[in-house]
């Protein structure tokens, strides 16, 4: 999953980062500023509320400009309105569902604990928050203002292309997936673009994995595991995902929504998974940067497969981040949007310093890492 659009979506939404301290090409979601931890369960819930209301802001702002402007921004020729407004709607609504879900653990006079009884009544809440916020906060903010107009860019730009270009921002039908769908708590580790060669990534990555009890998604390319296959042979490998899942990404990295042989693409990467992984395998097929036909439903449903999309995606592919702001974004979205599935790529190597990290942050914050084989 990469994006080639990021570096240029950053540099504009600089421009529209004008509460930012400084240029939005620097902006992190610095967990550092946030001065409370997120460790215990009400800590974790006021930072969840805190990030909605800095989100709806942005994004009020943000999916409110003109086409003409929306496309200099984003950098596309575009704008899918009636897409974008949809999307605006469903996350006005989630967040809503979300900021009462994390107040359930407010006590009197705690911050960002103001009741809302409305979508539009969080905007609201978000719009007052700068003038309102108690002096502690203050270098968060400023910080996760920064952060979160760029954030609503990156899924604006998303909503704003589908579905002429699709990708994980909406769904073609109940045989898709995205995470949101998982009960208030949860989340799903998944890894795409492996297996690397022996001794790289993906071999470090899983024993990390294990010691954590984690059991994740590993999404892998038909020729890399082929690849792998004959270098190493099948038992080698099979030890390798040992308590983990393997589903599938194509056989190679290329659009699945353009490619002629998307369809021969998919079943066979599935004929080598299910000949040589046999119990691992998991009848999933994530799409190459989320593309895939509008059209693409039955063929899904005749095989068995759904399509396994995710809502909070690392960027660990981005040379931009290391691992440590990468581990930071994914526990940003994870406070944001409280449930999912998480993208990491094995084909980096930022998952096994990002992930312990942010278990150790979480660990008394009542969080369920679902497992893989029951997904
Ligand atoms: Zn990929």
């Amino acid at each position: 999953m990469k994006r080639e659009f990021a570096i240029g979506l950053l540099l504009c939404l600089s421009i529209l980062s004008v509460q930012a301290a400084g240029p939005a090409s620097i902006a992190r979601a610095e967990r550092a500023l946030w001065p409370d931890g997120v460790a215990a369960v009400s800590d974790y819930n006021r930072a969840s509320r805190a990030e909605a209301l800095v989100f709806v802001n942005a994004l009020s702002d943000l999916a409110e400009r003109d086409d003409e402007t929306l496309k200099a921004t984003l950098g596309i020729k575009s704008v899918d309105r009636g897409s974008v407004k949809r999307w605006r709607d469903l996350v006005l609504t989630r967040l809503f569902e979300n900021y009462r879900l994390a107040r359930r653990s407010c006590v009197p006079d705690e911050a960002f604990c103001q009741p809302v009884d409305s979508p539009a009544a969080l905007v609201e809440q978000g719009r007052q928050l700068s003038s309102q916020l108690p002096a502690r906060y203050r270098p968060w903010f400023t910080g996760a203002d920064a952060f979160h107009r760029r954030y609503v860019g990156e899924l604006l730009r998303l909503a704003a292309l589908f579905p002429k270009v699709s990708s994980e921002i909406d769904s073609f039908g109940a045989h898709e997936r995205s995470g949101l769908e998982l009960p208030d708590g949860h989340f799903l580790w998944t890894f795409d673009d492996g297996p690397t060669g022996a001794a790289g990534t993906t071999d470090a990555l899983l024993p990390v994995l294990a010691q954590q009890g984690i059991h994740g998604m590993f999404f892998v390319l038909g020729e890399r595991l082929q690849k792998r296959l004959q270098m190493d042979g099948a038992h080698a490998v099979q030890t390798l995902y040992d308590g983990q899942c393997v589903a599938l990404h194509g056989w190679s990295h290329e659009t699945h929504q353009k490619s002629p042989r998307w369809q021969a693409s998919i079943l066979d990467t599935r004929n080598l998974v299910q000949d040589a992984l046999g119990a691992a395998y998991r009848p999933h097929f994530r799409p190459p940067y989320g593309q895939r036909r509008a059209d693409s439903g039955p063929f899904f449903v005749e095989n068995g497969l759904s399509v396994a999309l995710w809502n909070i995606d690392a960027q660990d592919w981005n040379a931009s981040l290391d691992a440590r702001q990468a581990g930071e974004r994914v526990l940003t979205l994870m406070l944001l949007w409280r449930r999912g599935v998480i993208l990491f790529h094995d084909s980096h190597g930022k998952a096994a310093a990002a992930i312990p990290w942010i278990v150790a942050q979480t660990r008394d914050a009542g969080l369920s890492w679902e497992d893989c084989r029951h997904y």
